[in-house]
């Protein structure tokens, strides 16, 4: 379960995953009754809860839930800006039990980092926060998401994670929805700018076995399969929004039509049951050929209903990141024009 806690966040990333139209604050749910969500998720058997946003650490009550999220049987993971992360909340955090934090950085020096994260003095105190977990005790994830003007910065991002103590670092090129999907022609690479980053990560994991894991999530346009977006929709993952809108995925309010239940209107439990939204992409009966019918609909489920939508107009179609979508040569065709194209200027997120 990914627990949007707020939208709000100091940060104004250009990729953010976050939907262009931001919850407000007045609109939170409250301390209650993300208790209540956490314990009903619990008792239909969810593992892992990841405390997200925005900036889960605006809200006051973080390490409550946390603590409660524990009490419940839950792995606990919180995924941070960090720049908000003093000794006291991390004290706080610890004694409630938080099992693991991930931090996003935004490149290896302030220089790079800081206007891209759009806040100065950003990139120092992410240094000081992963300082903070690593003395706290408590397991660290290096989030280095990837994008045109970072790339060249991979190698040193690398070793950041080693110096900070993480175990692992998620090298992520940015995935093309939301706020990132408005500025796809600023961020996305070229394709001898990714392959030079799969060669850097590759020569990483060799040199660094034993000392750092690191993940690797490549572009979907220079791809020829799908991924297997959330692990299938609506299999083993939802999302709750800062106002209590249980997803199928963190994108999912993107898709015109579908009606997504409230967890104050129902349980987690009867909306993962039997929720419409979330039952309509659900297995593989819905799949159109050449999805329908593929060896392979039952390991990708045919890729991502959101990118679908967002390049060909059907949310039902095959994700165009397959060589056999119709659509494939288009996906292509627009990752070469806009990652030569000249486009500098970042339309940054906020809450309009
Ligand atoms: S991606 Fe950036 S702006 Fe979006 S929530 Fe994370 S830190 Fe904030
Ligand atoms: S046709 Fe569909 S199921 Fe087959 S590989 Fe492509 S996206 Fe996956």
């Amino acid at each position: 379960m990914l627990m949007e806690l707020t939208h709000r966040c100091p940060l104004k990333c250009p990729y953010c995953s976050n939907p262009l139209a931001l919850d407000r604050a007045r609109d939170e749910l409250d301390t209650a009754t993300w208790k209540r969500v956490i314990s009903e998720a619990a008792a239909i058997g969810t593992l892992q809860g990841h405390f997200s946003g925005g900036e889960p650490m605006v809200r006051d009550d973080l390490a409550e839930l946390v603590g409660h999220a524990r009490a419940e049987g839950l792995y606990t993971n919180l995924i941070t800006s960090a720049v908000l992360l003093t000794a006291s909340r991390m004290t706080e955090l610890a004694q409630a039990g938080l099992d693991h934090v991930q931090i996003s950085f935004q490149g290896a020096d302030a220089e790079v980092a800081d206007p891209i994260a759009g806040l100065r003095n950003a990139h120092a105190k992410k240094i000081a926060a992963a300082k903070l977990v690593r003395e706290a005790g408590l397991a660290l994830t290096v989030n280095a998401v990837v994008h045109r003007r970072n790339l060249h910065q991979l190698p040193a991002m690398i070793e950041l994670a080693v110096e900070a103590g993480a175990q692992r670092i998620e090298v992520a090129h940015v995935q093309y929805y939301g706020w990132a999907l408005k500025n796809r022609a600023a961020l996305i690479p070229t394709r001898a700018q990714l392959d030079e980053a799969t060669i850097i990560v590759e020569a990483a994991r060799t040199r660094l076995n034993g000392i750092l894991t690191i993940d690797y999530v490549v572009p979907d346009y220079y791809a020829s399969r799908p991924k297997a977006c959330m692990g299938g929709w609506a299999r083993r993952f939802f999302n709750i929004t800062p106002s209590g809108k249980m997803l199928p995925c963190h994108a999912a309010e993107t898709l015109p039509g579908l009606r997504f239940e409230r967890v104050t209107d129902r349980s987690v439990g009867e909306i993962w049951a039997d929720s419409p939204a979330f039952e309509v992409y659900r297995g593989t009966a819905w799949m159109a050929p050449p999805c329908q019918g593929c060896p392979r609909a039952e390991i990708d489920w045919g890729g991502c209903r959101c990118q679908a939508l967002a390049l060909t107009g059907d949310a039902a179609a095959t994700d165009p990141a397959c060589g056999l979508s119709p659509n494939h040569a288009l996906m292509a065709a627009l990752a070469v024009a806009e990652s030569t194209a000249a486009i500098d200027d970042f339309a940054y997120r906020m809450i309009s």
